[in-house]
């Protein structure tokens, strides 16, 4: 029989407990009550999101007890009615981050029901704002939108107009089903603060018109465009954003081949990456070749992610031609992987200081040529498993731990939709 847990110090039970998982500190506190309240400390909770999916219909008033405990401030509601929503903003109104999931609540009232919101994010949903509550969504600096109708036509763009203070926005397959204007360019006009813009471009670029809705330049730095062959944004997409600092541009389709769609794809990524002077993060996913773009690629860029895509040995040259002083690699090339050109890649990237790739078809020998990477401090390795395996262990040793390696977290953020990280 284990021996009663009161012989430390609760502080001391505190400091442990800080390092387990999630996973683990919600069966330690079905252990015991006295493991129960120390917990539910605030501390051990820190960035932490609560999922409610109200499967077994409302929740008790302990179990809101106990994530008031914990200062929980920000929840995901799965499939919630309007009953939830008000019992959510009566038992926890101090959130500053809510994601709602597959809903069809009419008249929400963010702003009004959660004062300190600051954070928002709807997934596939059907939703109808109420238009007195647009006052209140001033406050909101991220918004999220994945799969969400607005039912009344033309409702999308007020909308968007009355988000000021929105420093990110993400806006994926939503709005009206027919929404007749540009809508990059409207969104980078009505939000003079917005610094990251994710867009898919289902809905988005279906017509240009003739004349710009505004002349100024946006001050944008982050941009991700999810492109489906169906539907691409215009070749003069970047001339709007010059500072771009970081551009991600995801194929939306399964697999982009080399089709006409493709060609197009190799077309619009050599005309946006000439008109970006001060870009120094790449990340294309279920893109083409690189050998097919890499020369427009500005010398600027020193971090590139290439996941999803064919890379050869000649596309890997050509990208340490075109970019010698690369300083973070992320490379998951599908169908082939990387297999013995891992050993190339000290000679060809020497100022890597970050890399990420995976170790699965890679001979011992080929993997622990990393070692000779004289600048790394960093390595992930994306197919390993929780801990660093042996063949990691043995490549610390070699260059005498002088980079940390590092398996891929497994954990996503819960307020990240899946339509970006599912592809890598
Ligand atoms: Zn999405």
């Amino acid at each position: 029989m284990a021996l009663p847990p009161l012989h430390l110090p609760a502080e001391v039970w505190t400091h442990v407990f800080g390092y387990l998982s999630v996973p683990d500190k919600l069966s330690l506190r079905a252990s015991c009550k006295y493991f129960k309240k120390l917990v539910d400390h605030w501390s051990l909770w820190r960035g932490w999101t609560a999922v409610l999916t109200f499967r077994n219909g409302s929740y008790t008033r302990r179990f809101w007890d106990s994530l008031r405990r914990r200062k929980v401030t920000s929840v995901v509601m799965r499939n919630p009615g309007a009953k939830d929503w008000k019992q959510l903003s009566q038992e926890l109104p101090d959130l500053s981050a809510v994601v709602i999931e597959q809903s069809a609540m009419e008249n929400l009232s963010f702003g009004k029901d959660f004062p300190h919101l600051k954070r928002l994010a709807i997934r596939n949903s059907d939703v109808v704002i109420d238009a007195h509550t647009w006052p209140h969504l001033e406050q909101l600096t991220h918004l999220s939108l994945c799969d969400v109708t607005f039912p009344i036509k033309s409702s999308f763009l007020p909308f968007i107009s009355h988000l000021r203070n929105l420093t990110s926005l993400i806006c994926h397959n939503s709005g009206t089903l027919v929404e007749p204007i540009w809508i990059m360019e409207s969104i980078l006009s009505y939000l003079p603060k917005l610094k990251h813009l994710s867009l898919s471009s289902k809905r988005a670029c279906v017509y240009v018109p003739k004349r710009p809705v505004n002349e100024g330049i946006s001050s944008l730095s982050s941009l991700e465009l999810i492109q489906f062959s169906h539907h691409f944004f215009p070749v003069n997409t970047m001339k709007k954003v010059p500072h771009l600092n970081s551009l991600s541009v995801f194929s939306g389709d399964v697999y982009q081949k080399m089709s006409s769609a493709g060609s197009h794809l190799v077309f619009l990524l050599n005309k946006w990456l000439q008109n970006l002077p001060e870009l120094s993060k790449l990340a294309v996913t279920r893109g083409p070749p690189v050998k097919m773009y890499v020369t427009s690629i500005p010398a600027t860029v020193t971090s590139l992610t290439l996941c999803s895509s064919r890379l050869s040995l000649e596309d890997i040259s050509a990208i340490s031609v075109q970019l010698p002083n690369l300083l973070h690699l992320h490379v998951d090339p599908w169908p082939l992987n990387l297999g013995a050109n891992v050993a190339e890649i000290p000679e060809l990237f020497p100022k890597l200081r970050s890399l990420k790739l995976r170790q699965e078809c890679v001979s011992e020998k080929d993997f622990l040529h990393l070692h000779r990477l004289q600048n790394l401090e960093h390595l992930e390795i994306l197919d390993s498993t929780q801990h660093p395996s042996h063949l990691a262990g043995q490549l610390q040793a070699l260059s005498n731990n002088r980079f940390h390696v590092a398996s891929s977290p497994s954990q996503s953020d819960p307020m990240l939709c899946t339509c970006i990280h599912q592809v890598y």
